[in-house]
């Protein structure tokens, strides 16, 4: 969300533009790249069960398809703003790029807030978003995902929608669906397990052994939950996790020194991240303010829930043990802060690698929609991994190579790759 004066487009903006001019990328390119290629912004008026009639603003950006049809999620969220679409749009094309699977860059959204909205509600208003633009989206030119605040079950709807338009089945025009529903195996664990693969990857590096380490989550949605599985089942310890509250509409850090039991905090979690507060009391887990999952004393941070969360009030209040931050969500330090950590010689993996698990699994999931055949779990999660692998080896490599920052470094090989297909194409 767009909050303050923080605003995520400039924010992305002021990223590219510093590595293009590394690059020394040629002004068309620059402007070609450095904004989205198309947006559509729409009203999807909802008849709601009272029987009254709601009009919402939605919108679809595509930032870029020239290695592929465009490729990124849907998100619900009451301060959802197109400028933060515009920069997570530029994110996914980055995204793709990075971990070069043959998709480009798109985001889209709806501001609404689905936890005061009945399924039957919420059904309506993915059938309303998918008729608004039923001809601009598809398996060949922008296929949709889940993000913050959506999952399988909306994306059925709208696969429904979709093909109840066009008249077929196309189960590659979406992915995140629901498994035996055109869905893949592994593409719920994937974000989390992808930022756990380059967490593990990083921590070698380092010349740490991963139960030795202890981490501190922001979040505890989709991504945090299997980043946190996957990361106590490598033998590393989880000390804190933070999540809303919807009840008392903010935050809270869940926190015990010995280690959180993830799958019993999974069994107090409702369907969009909130931990059931009563409960955590009973097992002895100490409740804390919202900030302070950043401010424990721990080896690795992994903030995984929105953007804009470090920033220069808070990012000195991390601990001196710190020595990894694995951005599971999409833009969580905001431009002051990175600069800062930067300075300081803070071990980042950039968020357009470290969260690349989803899309990366959304590829194959379209792959095997498009084929009808679907792979076991196990062929799922070792290609995703060998994918998550050789994508931050080659980031490291070329942060090593170059004395790069590791963001900047993610950005040399994806604007690289980018730049290259809108030559290769005569674009520019
Ligand atoms: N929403 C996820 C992301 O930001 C996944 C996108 C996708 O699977 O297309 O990466």
């Amino acid at each position: 969300m767009a909050n303050g004066s923080y605003n995520p487009y400039e924010n992305a903006q002021a990223q590219f533009d510093r590595v293009a001019n590394i690059l020394g990328l040629d002004d068309a390119t620059k402007s070609l790249l450095r904004q989205p290629m198309k947006e559509y912004h729409f009203t999807i008026p909802v008849k709601m069960d009272d029987g009254s009639t709601k009009v919402f603003n939605g919108y679809r950006i595509q930032h870029n398809d020239a290695r592929g049809p465009a490729k990124g999620g849907i998100r619900f969220h009451p301060q959802e703003t197109v400028d933060t679409i515009r920069a997570l749009s530029m994110w996914m094309t980055w995204k793709c790029a990075v971990v070069d699977i043959p998709l480009g860059g798109g985001k889209g959204g709806i501001i609404c807030d689905p936890r005061n909205l009945t399924e039957n509600e919420q059904e309506r208003l993915c059938r309303g978003w998918v008729r608004k633009l039923a001809k601009d989206v598809g398996p060949f030119s922008d296929v949709p995902a889940p993000d913050v605040m959506t999952n399988g079950k909306h994306m059925l709807w709208m696969l429904d929608e979709f093909e109840q338009i066009h008249g077929g089945r196309y189960p590659g025009f979406i992915t995140g669906k629901p498994v035996g529903m055109g869905g893949s195996l592994g593409r719920t664990e994937a974000t989390g397990y992808g930022l756990i693969y380059t967490v593990r990857e990083a921590l070698k590096n380092l010349g740490m052994k991963i139960e030795n380490t202890s981490a501190s989550i922001q979040g505890f949605g989709n991504v945090a939950q299997y980043a946190a599985k996957l990361y106590t089942e490598l033998g590393g310890t989880v000390v804190a996790v933070s999540c809303w509250d919807n009840t008392d509409k903010k935050a809270y850090t869940f926190a015990k020194k010995s280690g959180l039991d993830i799958a019993a905090l999974f069994s107090m979690t409702d369907s969009f991240g909130s931990i059931d507060k009563d409960k955590a009391r009973d097992m002895g887990i100490e409740i804390l303010p919202e900030g302070a999952w950043l401010e424990q004393e721990v080896d690795i941070l992994m903030p995984s829930a929105l953007e804009n969360q470090i920033t220069l009030e808070n990012v000195d209040k991390i601990s001196k043990q710190v020595l990894l931050i694995a951005e599971g969500a999409n833009g969580p330090i905001n431009t002051d802060a990175d600069e800062k950590l930067r300075k300081n010689g803070m071990f980042v993996i950039p968020d357009f690698l470290a969260n690349a698990g989803g899309v990366t699994c959304s590829y194959f999931e379209q792959v095997q929609s498009n084929m009808n055949y679907y792979w076991e779990k196990e062929e799922v999660l070792h290609k995703l991994d060998y994918q998550m692998t050789t994508s931050f080896k080659a980031v490291k490599e070329t942060a090593d190579k170059n004395k790069l920052y590791m963001r900047d470094a993610a950005y040399v090989i994806s604007i690289n790759r980018v730049a290259q297909a809108v030559k290769m194409r005569g674009w520019v």
